[in-house]
């Protein structure tokens, strides 16, 4: 059974035609079963009903022969003459008697007259003359010599005959037996009359069911079965292709069972009429399936019509071609699903396009970000190849045994090496910084803090720095400014960073001024210079690694590494807060930034 395919994965056509096949097959056969048993029914009774009017006729017939052989013993018994002649033992005059008999009876094949013993004076056996044959032990001679008529069956000439014998009397009243009368007529002849016309064969049998005779094409059983008290039996058997049905009935003669008869047609005519109709219906059982098989052919295509494009449209997907779409055909079921199979396509190619074109973007930002990792590398390098050659410089000197050193000399280039290594030390150590920043690996000390304190604190740098620079400096802190959440020295290295950036590009005279002040809920802290300000396309470039704005030259030739403000920026971001400028080229900076307050529960 396993290896049978299972109905679940027949191709559509498959299951549609099956269960029609078979409900064809079934109501089908179920009704030429029906019709068949009918028919075959039908043609049952009508052979019973031909075979029991066969055996009715054939009856009819030995009957009219029983009344024949009745007729012809009368006849003989009661010629004028005949106990006169057999009591006179007068062989010639009692044949000339029976001549007579035959020659009216003439289909009688027996004519015998006894003397008192049952001893035949004359007997015509088949229209040969004879006598001398002892008569009495058959049963009916007996019979007829005690004074009654009798018929039976005997055998005379070697041939079972049909005969009746009645007594020639003395005298006609009580009757006193001179001798028998007897005539009789072949079985075989007999059996030949019941067979009729169109009987294909007759038999008699005797009381024990022996066959005595038989006519017709058809070879008798050489028995017959016994049958019940009156009543018939039908049996079938076949001789080579034919079937014949035999029909064994009594037969009785003179109002007693002498034996059997039986007659035969064959079974073919009645049933030819069934054999045809289960061939006609064959071939409608036939038509029916091709039909069905058709009508199944016709109703999948009309389906797989539908479904083949929604099929491709589904290969055509799973290749990637979301711009397939199924043809909606009809309005049922299937035409739904392609509706909605469109629907889930065109939402599958909205999303790859939106997903293909985030993939783009980021690509590109990738792509961004790598060139500025690169420029980020090249620009570290470039700082810090400069002071490296000015150490790189004076060592070479140093090591020089043909320069003369002076004591002003090593004490100059012993101090340019100093400060030149500090610059080193304090750029790698902002790049450090800005990378930890960068990675997020930033760390806070974030404790609850008085801003104005720490604006109090750096107060003397401020001022200390814009001095050095020949600018006059305010620091303004406003009161009843809330707590806020810091990191106090990263909140000195922002605002120092800053100040120093107003004092590095304000040329001398000018004025920087630091203001706190509070708002919306945490502090903002402004450094404002009279400078020589931003040009507004640098934007927010200012706070990018490593970038200057053109042109712009530290007044004092201060050192300028770019990292100041990156550094700012992601240390007030880390913090909570935002950091912004305002400026006009040539009139100065104002750089502010928040700081969020103490979160009060
Ligand atoms: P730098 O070490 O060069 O000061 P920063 O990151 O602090 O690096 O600043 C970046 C650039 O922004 C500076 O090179 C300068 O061109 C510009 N800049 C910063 N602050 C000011 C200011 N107060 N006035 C004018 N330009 C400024």
């Amino acid at each position: 059974v396993s290896r049978l395919p299972r109905f679940r994965n027949l191709p559509l056509f498959g299951k549609l035609l099956v269960p029609l096949l078979a409900l064809t097959v079934f109501l089908g056969a179920f009704g030429v079963f029906l019709v068949v048993r009918d028919l075959s029914a039908r043609a049952q009774s009508a052979l019973e009903q031909d075979l029991s009017r066969r055996s009715l006729d054939a009856r009819s017939l030995v009957r009219d022969r029983e009344l024949y052989l009745l007729e012809s013993v009368n006849f003989a018994a009661n010629l004028e003459g005949i106990t006169e002649a057999i009591r006179a033992r007068d062989t010639r005059g009692v044949a000339r008697l029976l001549q007579s008999v035959l020659a009216l009876k003439t289909d009688l094949d027996l004519v015998v007259a006894t003397d008192a013993k049952g001893v035949g004076l004359v007997e015509f056996v088949h229209g040969e003359q004879g006598g001398g044959t002892q008569w009495g032990p058959q049963g009916l001679v007996s019979s007829a010599l005690a004074g009654t008529k009798s018929p039976g069956i005997l055998t005379a000439g070697g041939e079972t005959m049909l005969a009746i014998a009645a007594p020639v009397c003395a005298q006609p009243a009580g009757c006193a037996a001179v001798g028998a009368a007897i005539a009789g007529i072949r079985a075989s002849a007999l059996a030949e009359t019941a067979r009729g016309n169109g009987t294909i064969g007759a038999s008699i049998y005797d009381t024990d069911g022996r066959l005595l005779a038989d006519a017709g094409t058809v070879r008798a059983a050489k028995s017959a079965p016994a049958l019940p008290e009156g009543g018939q039996v039908r049996r079938t058997s076949r001789i080579g292709s034919q079937e014949i049905a035999t029909l064994y009935s009594p037969l009785e003669i003179g109002g007693r069972r002498a034996g059997m008869l039986s007659v035969s047609i064959p079974t073919e005519p009645a049933f030819a009429s069934v054999r045809g109709a289960r061939v006609r219906l064959a071939l409608v059982l036939l038509a029916a399936m091709v039909g069905a098989v058709a009508l199944g052919a016709m109703t999948t295509r009309l389906i797989l019509r539908e479904v083949r494009p929604l099929v491709a449209m589904n290969r055509a997907l799973g290749r990637g071609d979301l711009s397939a779409r199924a043809p909606v055909l009809a309005d049922d079921e299937l035409g739904e699903l392609a509706r909605g199979v469109n629907q889930m396509a065109e939402q599958l190619q909205a999303t790859y396009e939106t997903l293909e074109l985030r993939v783009a973007q980021r690509t590109e930002q990738v792509r961004r970000l790598l060139g500025e990792r690169t420029e980020f590398f090249a620009s570290i390098s470039h700082e810090l190849r400069t002071p490296l050659a000015i150490i790189q410089g004076k060592a070479k000197m140093m090591r020089d045994p043909t320069f003369p050193k002076s004591e002003k000399w090593t004490a100059d280039t012993g101090r340019a090496i100093g400060e030149t290594t500090d610059q080193l030390l304090a750029l790698v150590n902002e790049i450090l910084e800005l990378a930890r920043a960068e990675s997020g690996r930033i760390e806070l000390e974030l404790e609850d803090a008085e801003l104005a304190d720490i604006v109090r604190e750096l107060r003397p740098t401020v001022v200390g720095l814009a001095k050095s620079a020949d600018l006059k400096a305010s620091v303004d802190v406003a009161r009843d400014l809330p707590a806020v959440r810091v990191d106090r020295k990263r909140m000195r290295e922002i605002i120092v960073n800053l100040v120093d950036n107003a004092v590095k590009y304000t040329p001398p005279g000018g004025k920087i001024a630091l203001s706190a002040t509070a708002r919306n809920g945490g502090v903002q802290i402004s450094v404002a210079d009279s400078g020589i300000g931003i040009t507004p396309e640098a934007g927010d470039l200012v706070f990018e690694p490593f970038y200057r704005v053109k042109g712009a030259i530290p007044q004092r030739g201060q050192a300028s590494s770019g990292l100041g403000l990156a550094l700012a920026r992601r240390l007030v971001e880390a913090q909570g807060g935002k950091i912004w400028y305002a400026s006009e080229p040539g009139e100065g900076a104002t750089f502010t930034f928040t700081v969020p307050a103490v979160k009060t529960p």
